[in-house]
């Protein structure tokens, strides 16, 4: 990846652009809340659009029967010194006993065709080599909200 000072409400502006189009024949409907002190980070600014694409996608998917509100915001951590770049939706959320395969390659529960199973574990490892980590938490049936977490300092190595 090429690393290089990065500010992530740019990269969520930018996506979300590419998508506002194909939710608007939708009943999503899309929530920004960007914090306007975010601080900048190293990164690689198309390597987070892709995580970020992956989750809106798999956001909107979830939510493609029910609609509902798709909220992506950003924070500073300032104990952990990370942003936070989260997506929260609100389909019908993870179960139990997908938690721990959900960032496992091939993992998918949609049907032939529909997924891959390669959207988490591709961020994962993305997110991986910025130093951070991705999470997520969820209550079944009240929504899914996937966390990035990203060191504003950049990783050894
Ligand atoms: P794919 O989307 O191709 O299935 P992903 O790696 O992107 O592969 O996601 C793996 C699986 O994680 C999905 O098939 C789905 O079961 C689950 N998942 C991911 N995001 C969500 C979400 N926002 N709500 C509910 N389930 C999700
Ligand atoms: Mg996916």
């Amino acid at each position: 990846p090429t690393f290089q000072t990065m500010h992530a409400n740019g990269v969520v502006n930018k996506v979300m652009d590419l998508i506002r189009g194909g939710l608007d024949k939708t009943s999503i409907s899309l929530r920004l809340e960007l914090d306007p002190d975010l601080p900048s980070i190293q990164g690689d600014p198309r390597q987070i659009e892709q995580v970020l694409l992956n989750l809106l996608l798999n956001a909107t998917q979830a939510m493609e029967k029910t609609g509902g509100e798709l909220l992506v915001s950003t924070s500073f951590d300032s104990l952990s010194g990370d942003i936070v770049i989260s997506v929260a939706d609100q389909g019908p959320g993870i179960p139990p006993e997908h938690r721990d395969k959900l960032f496992d390659p091939f993992f998918t529960t949609k049907e032939e065709g529909k997924g891959t199973g390669l959207g988490l574990s591709t961020s994962y490892g993305i997110v991986q080599s910025h130093g951070g980590s991705i999470n997520v938490q969820s209550e079944p049936g009240n929504g899914a909200t996937f966390s990035v977490r990203l060191p504003v300092q950049r990783p050894a190595g």
